[in-house]
């Protein structure tokens, strides 16, 4: 299987739609959120830069050492097959976690799916309900990952048992948070079912993680687990990390679960755009149509030290490319495309083209802040905006 791609071949590929996926990942603190996505940006098919004409080979650990600077957690398109079939997986990077307010990220509107890391010890915590809530309420579908398993062997000393029953708690508490908080059109639908394939048990720092349908085509269970760490034989944890890598884990499923852009954006929209569907704007929304006026919404504003600001955001409809005239509705100004890349962690690799569905980033648009939306200027008296986002604070504790 090739691992490297080009970025002309992801490019071909954010092309059809039905082929794409945009995901974050979403945590308690500690929970393991930095480590999971560490963990994909090193092990799953990285687009390869262009030097000197060649396509080179990077993984993203050689890029940190080499240069010297900190990738972790970027925005990131990466590559992964299924059954023979490729597929751009656009990982998108959620700030840190809620902040003390209980923040909706913005970034979470940019998403289809989400990935919610658990720690298996720990439980289900306050933040994560905060960010399942959260995640939900953008109408963004979940995956469950129980992150540090292997604390329940090396910590706790659980028997299979009792691991299954804490794991099965764990199932039942996020279970009852998406009966809680799901609208009911998607809380059946959206419901995680270990059977199904939906939640993924593993260990991020140890880099193995399954999902039951793929440890049962792979002949591994909680038992071969268990071995691996109380085995005096360390390279047992290895050998199970190579049997069920967790990034082949969690992308796996995210390709499964997490709805493509076309069928996302029909019941997205809706809920996220304050104006009337009917209007040719929210129709080229609704169908992801990338021949339909641009909508990109800009959730991230930051500066590089060499080109400036580089706006970051979806397009949800449209294709953008250089040399387009862009309203900007909160700024009430236009401003023109300088320059359109897709990320691939540290760097901007430039594109020709975005098309609608993915996740874009755009030199020239210096008058956006987060949070801003960019139309085709000729549909700039559209009534309509992105819905402000709600804030949700979490339980305020009180000390007695
Ligand atoms: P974040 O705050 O959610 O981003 O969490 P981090 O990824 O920074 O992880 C918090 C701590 O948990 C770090 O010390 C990690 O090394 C540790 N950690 C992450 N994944 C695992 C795991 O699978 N097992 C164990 N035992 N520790 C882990």
């Amino acid at each position: 299987m090739p691992r490297y791609k080009t970025v002309e071949q992801v490019l071909s590929l954010m092309k059809d739609r039905t082929r794409v996926r945009n995901i974050g990942i979403i945590a308690h603190v500690d929970h393991g959120k930095t480590t999971t996505s560490d963990t994909l940006l090193a092990a799953a098919g990285i687009i390869s830069p262009k030097v000197a004409g060649e396509a080179l080979a990077l993984d993203y650990l050689n890029v940190e050492q080499q240069r010297g600077i900190t990738v972790k957690a970027a925005n990131i398109s990466l590559y992964h097959e299924v059954e023979g079939k490729g597929y751009v997986i656009n990982l998108i990077d959620t700030p840190g976690h809620v902040d003390f307010s209980g923040r909706v990220t913005r970034s979470l509107r940019v998403l289809d799916g989400s990935i919610v890391v658990v720690d298996a010890v720990e439980g289900i915590m306050t933040q994560t309900e905060t960010v399942l809530r959260q995640s939900l309420e953008e109408r963004v579908r979940p995956i469950l990952f129980i992150n540090k398993v292997d604390r329940l062997v090396k910590e706790l000393k659980l028997s299979p048992q009792e691991m299954l029953n804490r794991l099965l708690d764990i199932i039942r508490q996020f279970n009852n948070l998406i009966d809680m908080y799901g609208e009911p059109e998607f809380k059946e639908k959206w419901m995680i079912n270990p059977q199904a394939g939906n939640v993924i048990f593993g260990s991020a720092k140890d880099k193995w993680g399954f999902s039951l349908p793929m440890a049962q085509k792979k002949g591994i269970n909680m038992k071969h687990v268990i071995d691996a760490y109380t085995s005096s034989d360390k390279s047992k944890v290895e050998e199970l990390a190579s049997q069920v890598p967790i990034h082949e884990a969690l992308l796996d499923a995210a390709i499964k679960f997490v709805p493509n852009p076309i069928e996302a954006q029909k019941y997205r929209i809706p809920k996220i755009w304050k104006g009337s569907l009917d209007s040719e704007v929210a129709k080229a929304m609704l169908n992801a149509d990338p021949n339909g006026p641009i909508v990109f919404m800009i959730t991230d504003m930051k500066v590089d030290p060499h080109a400036g600001l580089v706006a970051t955001g979806r397009v949800f409809s449209g294709t953008l490319r250089a040399g387009e005239e862009l309203w900007l509705v909160n700024a009430k100004t236009s401003q023109r495309v300088l320059q359109v890349s897709l990320y691939m962690g540290p760097t901007r690799e430039l594109a020709e083209e975005i098309p609608a569905g993915n996740i874009a980033a755009v030199l020239g648009l210096d008058r956006a802040r987060s949070g801003e939306t960019a139309l085709s200027v000729a549909f700039k008296d559209v009534q309509g905006s992105f819905e402000r986002l709600h804030y949700i604070s979490e339980p305020v504790v009180t000390i007695a």
